[in-house]
């Protein structure tokens, strides 16, 4: 069956800060399977808008729409709380400064939520940890404490708890972006790996290189809105506009 719909859809999305426009009016659209990467220059509005996906910054304006269901819907709280529950266990967000909860060690980092959130079995959300901390190469580390390990270790178990609710998209804010250099490729390496296994991701990244080998598509946003948007082969090479040159020619 082919899909018509798009699975990611956002329609119209606006956000201000008071006097300040964040987002002017974005509609940008995701398919299945698909890798997009976000550039742009700081304070253009990549972070507000991925974070709008997931309702974590709610827009002033305009739809967010994930396989059908609009994320976004205005319900009456209890409704909303438990909507937005449900929408949040699909996807998953990862972000530059991790996030893990230091008092937990990495196997309890990854068994709480789905455990938690999605009411499973305690053996069974181990196995789930498990395999997931092997799929980024950190099974080894399971009985360790966040203060104990790299940051690039550290992320990627940030990543295996995001996968552990098994979401259906994955979005990145920047994941490397606070790493040491010499710890950027493993935690490439573990989104590359993700995307052959055509997992849904919108990727923030200031990394020109890593966009134009894993990504279908690439968006560059600037002052709120989506000035360029293509294949990376285009957008990198041959773009149109003259501030994504502009931003190309200091960042690549
Ligand atoms: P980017 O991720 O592209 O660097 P952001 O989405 O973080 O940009 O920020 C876009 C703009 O919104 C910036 O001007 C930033 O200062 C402003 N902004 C972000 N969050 C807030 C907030 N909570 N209150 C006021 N302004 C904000
Ligand atoms: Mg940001």
């Amino acid at each position: 069956m082919t899909e018509t719909r798009p699975f990611v859809e956002i329609r119209h999305a606006k956000k201000s800060y008071g006097s300040l426009e964040v987002l002017k009016d974005i509609s940008l659209t995701v398919d299945r399977g698909e890798i997009v990467a976000i550039i742009g220059p700081s304070g253009s509005g990549k972070s507000t808008l991925l974070r709008a996906i997931n309702d974590l910054d709610p827009l002033t304006g305009g739809e967010v729409i994930l396989d059908g269901t609009q994320v976004n819907k205005a319900l009456p709280h209890r409704q909303y709380e438990k909507h937005i529950n449900q929408m949040r266990q699909q996807i998953g967000m990862v972000f530059q400064h991790f996030n893990l909860f230091p008092h937990l060690t990495v196997r309890d980092n990854v068994v709480m939520a789905p455990k938690l959130l999605k009411g499973i079995s305690e053996d069974a959300a181990q196995k789930l940890a498990e395999e997931q901390l092997a799929h980024v190469g950190m099974l080894e580390r399971i009985d360790y404490y966040p203060s104990q390990l790299s940051g690039g270790q550290k992320q990627r178990v940030a990543i295996a708890r995001a996968l552990a609710m098994k979401p259906k998209l994955m979005l990145f804010d920047e994941a490397t972006s606070a790493l040491d250099p010499e710890l950027v490729e493993e935690v490439n390496q573990v989104m590359k790996t993700l995307a052959q296994e055509h997992m849904t991701m919108i990727i923030v990244t200031h990394e020109m290189e890593f966009a134009a080998d894993v990504c279908d598509r690439v968006i560059f946003m600037d002052g709120g809105v989506v000035v360029e948007e293509g294949p990376p082969s285009i957008v990198f090479q041959n773009p149109t506009q003259p501030r994504t040159r502009d931003f190309l020619r200091k960042h690549l």
